[in-house]
């Protein structure tokens, strides 16, 4: 169970923390990274809001700073590529 996260990490499981997919360490690692984090919180908003709106994550719609961590964290999460 990792008690801190770094942003980058945080990115990573923000998409699955917004849609409740977390397990509850997990889940309480982001809560506590978030409540010390201003930076993060603004992040989370920042795509918390685009899903609302959208119903889905839009990175056209974000900045580029955090559109580049969005696709990196993608990328990641979802592995996929030619290989
Ligand atoms: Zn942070």
């Amino acid at each position: 169970v990792t008690a801190d996260l770094a942003c980058r990490d945080l990115v990573e499981l923000v998409t699955a923390h917004l849609e409740g997919a977390l397990p509850g360490p997990d889940a309480a690692a982001v809560q506590a990274h978030l409540a010390q984090c201003p930076a993060c919180r603004r992040y989370l908003d920042q795509v918390r809001t685009t899903i609302t709106v959208l119903g889905r994550v839009d990175v056209q719609g974000l900045p580029a700073d955090v559109r580049a961590r969005l696709l990196d964290a993608f990328a990641r999460r979802h592995g996929r590529g030619a290989g």
